[in-house]
């Protein structure tokens, strides 16, 4: 291990091709309580990110930060589906929406077999229309995030919402916290955060992944990577299948086979991030209060 710059801690020398050593971390607004749910939107040349006990989303476009929307229903995770359109994880009317292309809201999901989700909090699109999200109980344990409330659901559950029928499944039903999620560049694996070690020191801090079946089954479930601070919340995936994912000392960068290649030490606890800009080779931090950003030698995979 060593380091080349003050960011950067190399664990891999695979790590110093995926990183631009002169490139600094620009730190591009401080004001939340708790940044999260970074989106690109390409053709906006512009990033919408949520502050969640602060009821609102931002955005971010090159030098100036504005309200995009306020009361957020303590929206958390969004990312956007194969029609560009918004989707958004709403911790606050326990809910999955989608903004529409003239600004209408439509309900993806609040209900699984007839009991209100808990909070969902990460989302990702497939290529054929399915999302996929994930459903910890954050948003009801205070009224910081949300509101509280008693969880209806029995289990922590992953889901996926089919793209024909709109009916809600369950994928995964034996996590503590499921949180990011995110699919390799070919859609064959799913991986999927563990973040219960939030409340449970003895719960492992480790992201999960998971053979895709027949597009819509998940199996053969096995542990991929663990950080060694603090927790993986939200992660993306690069072109090349490395998993930049957020933890206690900022971002931790996974090779395919798992190994730790390198990290991007943040100042504050890292919630989630994703690749942007024109190339998709600048990286978007959601850290506690601030967004912050970083160029990298390689850009992430499309629509991660
Ligand atoms: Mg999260």
């Amino acid at each position: 291990m060593s380091q080349n710059a003050s960011i950067y801690e190399i664990h891999d020398d695979r790590f110093r091709y995926l990183t631009v050593g002169s490139a600094g971390l620009d730190e591009l607004y401080d004001g939340c309580r708790w940044a999260e749910g970074p989106v690109w939107f390409a053709d906006l040349n512009c990033l919408l990110w949520s502050d969640i006990p602060n009821q609102r989303m931002l955005r971010w476009a090159e030098g100036t930060v504005s309200v995009f929307r306020s009361p957020s229903h303590f929206t958390n995770g969004n990312t956007r589906d194969r029609e560009g359109r918004l989707v958004s994880c709403e911790h606050g009317s326990r809910r999955v929406t989608r903004t529409e292309v003239d600004g209408s809201i439509t309900v993806l999901a609040d209900r699984y077999e007839g009991k209100r989700l808990n909070s969902p909090n990460d989302v990702v699109v497939r290529s054929d229309g399915s999302i996929w999200f994930t459903d910890p109980s954050y948003g009801i344990l205070s009224d910081y995030e949300g509101y509280r409330a008693e969880p209806e659901q029995a289990t922590r559950n992953v889901y996926r919402i089919d793209p024909t029928t709109g009916e809600l499944e369950a994928v995964v039903t034996d996590f503590g916290q499921p949180n990011g999620l995110a699919f390799s560049p070919d859609e064959t694996k799913l991986y999927v955060a563990d973040s219960a070690s939030s409340h449970d020191v003895t719960a492992p801090r480790h992201i999960r992944v998971f053979d895709v079946v027949d597009g819509k089954n998940l199996a053969n479930g096995r542990e991929f990577c663990s950080v060694d601070k603090g927790l993986p919340d939200g992660f993306r995936i690069d072109v090349a299948g490395n998993l930049w994912t957020s933890a206690g000392d900022g971002v931790h960068c996974f090779a395919p086979d798992g190994t730790l290649l390198g990290k991007i030490l943040v100042p504050q606890t890292v919630a989630n991030l994703t690749f942007g800009g024109p190339r998709r080779n600048r990286l978007f931090i959601t850290a506690t209060r601030s967004l912050y950003s970083v160029f990298l030698a390689t850009s992430g995979a499309a629509m991660s």
